[in-house]
Formats: structure tokens, sequence, C-alpha cells
């Protein structure tokens, strides 16, 4: 079977759900948050398959956005683990106002080091040999490290995480799923829907104004995969009128930083051995890497802009104040009661209301 490998053209990756996904997204605390993973397969013969979603919004304490940039290393070392960058991703936290996790406080990255060093490398190589012997040495060697897409000075993320819900399932159901994106979803099927024509943002996920996303996959491979046919719609009724989502939906959603897994400089040096460089470049292999941490790649990404972020949304039962909707209180029997009893008003609110898209039972 083939595994998923990095492009390094900057093209989407192939992802249907691919075990190599929980080297970053711990099993283990899958199964504790009680949280899954939202796959968009194709259908069985590869041709399109439809898929949608509500978008839920982040922890009260997570920044607001759509969804956390992630920047990974693909194919790590001799079982090709897929990595999350301690530089990068200790970036996007910074930017974000979010915690950084222990293990990545020091924000250096044995992968990025080696990139940096072999792009050096590369460099020089203009002196002596052809622009296509260069390019291809670096295109085999340098590009495949790499934990971004697009040009160093300013390196985009090259999967994206977002907090999701499948909007074909039992609509009373609490089913909080994580969806790795791929850029091409983030960027069309999301971002890209998230202006209306006069350009103004529509907070896709808002949960008192719902909206269902939409995509077709297609193919298996990197080569064959493709996505197209995006979309958001409004959730509403036959009147016109929004449908709610059930607080249940999104008052559980994890942290970022609880799902995420993380490894320190010297786990990733672990990882990487001497396989990271093919044989024939053995010159490079870790025992040499130097650091080169702080390089111009910092600077330039601080610089760019930020990504646009949702409004947050306060929710508010009719007469009283503003409740919570994190899950600080995650098995605590009264307030499952409370909160049973908000899901019920709700449920018999909006009962009526159903709408056409979802088809929803009892
Ligand atoms: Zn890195």
């Amino acid at each position: 079977m083939s595994r998923r490998t990095r492009n390094v053209t900057g093209e989407e990756n192939t992802y249907g759900g691919t075990q190599g996904e929980t080297y970053y997204v711990g099993e283990d605390k899958q199964k504790e948050l009680g949280v899954s993973m939202f796959t968009c397969p194709a259908e069985q013969d590869l041709s399109e398959k439809l898929h949608e979603y509500f978008l839920l919004p982040a922890h009260k304490d997570d920044s607001d956005r759509f969804a956390l940039d992630l920047f990974i290393h693909y194919n790590v070392g001799v079982n090709k683990d897929n990595i999350l960058c301690p530089k990068y991703m200790k970036q996007v936290f910074e930017t974000y106002g979010i915690d950084v996790p222990k293990e990545i406080k020091d924000g250096k990255c044995p992968v990025c080091e080696l990139e940096s060093k072999l792009q050096d490398k590369s460099e020089k190589m203009k002196l002596t040999h052809t622009k296509e012997e260069k390019d291809a040495w670096w295109k085999d060697n340098v590009a495949p490290l790499r934990a971004y897409y697009g040009k160093s000075y300013s390196p985009e993320p090259n999967r994206y995480l977002a907090w999701v819900r499948p909007a074909l399932n039992e609509m009373d159901e609490k089913d909080i799923q994580f969806f790795l994106m791929s850029t091409g979803v983030y960027k069309e099927g999301v971002l890209a829907k998230s202006r209306n024509r006069r350009n103004e943002v529509i907070d896709l996920a808002d949960p008192d104004n719902p909206y269902i996303l939409y995509f077709k996959r297609k193919g298996k491979d990197q080569i064959d995969t493709k996505y197209s046919g995006y979309g958001a719609d409004a959730y509403k009724d036959d009147a016109g009128e929004f449908i709610p989502m059930y607080d249940s939906w999104f008052e559980d959603v994890p942290r970022y930083t609880d799902i995420l897994n993380f490894k320190t400089y010297v786990e990733i040096k672990e990882l990487m051995g001497v396989c990271v460089v093919s044989d024939s470049k053995k010159e490079t292999n870790d025992n040499e890497v130097e650091t080169f941490f702080e390089n111009d790649l910092n600077k330039e990404k601080e610089e760019a802009p930020a990504p646009p972020s949702r409004r947050r949304r306060q929710i508010i039962t009719p007469d009283e104040e503003p409740i919570s909707t994190d899950g600080e209180a995650e098995g605590d029997d009264t307030s499952t009661e409370d909160r049973q009893k908000d899901v019920d008003e709700i449920k018999s609110r909006v009962a009526a209301k159903r709408g056409r898209r979802v088809s929803i039972e009892k």
C-alpha cells in the first residue's frame, strides 16, 4: 500500500483518513476526549462523493478561527512519521495567543535545521552545477523536508485542523469530529465561502446561524485525487429562518492542544536517524546538523498577515446570563443534566423548523 507523501509541488496531499494522520493527532487522545476523525473518501469506484459538514466554533480558550494552521513534516525517518514542526507550530501558537505546549517551548526543529543546511548547499550548487541539476537535487532533498507550502519567505500551512460535525447523521446526536483539512478545502471550501458578494464576513461557524459546508472528492492517491464543488448553504427551515445548532454539538469541543501530539527536539532527532537524507547524501546526516534556527524565515513569517478571524458569539439563553460553551464540566453529572434540559428546550423550540437538506428522525 502506498503511503501518502509530501507533494513537493505544493499541491494537496491525498487525504481519506489514512493512518499517517494519527502521528500528530493522538489516537489515545481521541478516545479520551470522545472525538473522532472526519474522513472524506471518494466512492468505492473512486468516483465523486459528496461530503457535508457543519463547521463548529473553536473552544472558547482558543483563538476564534475557523481552523488552526498546521505545519507538518511528512515522512520523517525510517518509519516515515508525520510530525508537527516545533518551530512553525510555536510561531502559530504565539501568533494566536495560545499557550505553547511544553514539548516545543524551545521552538527548535532538527528537520528545519537540516532543511536550512541543505538549502545552503543547494545555493552553492549554482556555481558548480547546471540549473536543472541543482533544481532536481533541491526537489529530491530540500523540498521533502519542508513543513510548509509556498515560498520560504512566506510559508503557508500544509494542513488545517477544524472542528466539524457531519451533516448527514442523526441531528440530536453529539458528534464532534476533527477535520484535517487540505489547503484546498480550507481556502476554497471555507475561506472563499466566508465572504458574501459585498465582501462581508459570513461566520460559517455561528451556532445560531449555521451553514452546511460541502465539497466533492474523487480519486485516491496524490495524482488523481480531486476536490471540487465547494459550497456553503445556510441551514434554514422552510420559512427561511436559521435553525440553530444544538449546544451539545459544540459545547465539548476540545482545545486544539488537547488533541495534537508534539515531539521534542530530541525525540524528532531520534526519529530522523540518518534516514532523512538518502544514502548518497550521508555527509549531511543528523550528527552534523547545526543550528540554523534564527534565520530569515522567522522574520518573514512574523510579517505575514494573520488569517481572518471569525467573530466570537456568546451563547445566551432566553432571560438568562450568558452561559459557558466550553467543556469545563466534563463528566460532571449535574451539568450534564442541565445541559440536557437546554438541549431538550432547544430541541422543542426548533423541532418544528427542521430543515429540508438534512434528514432528521425523532
Ligand atoms: Zn520543522
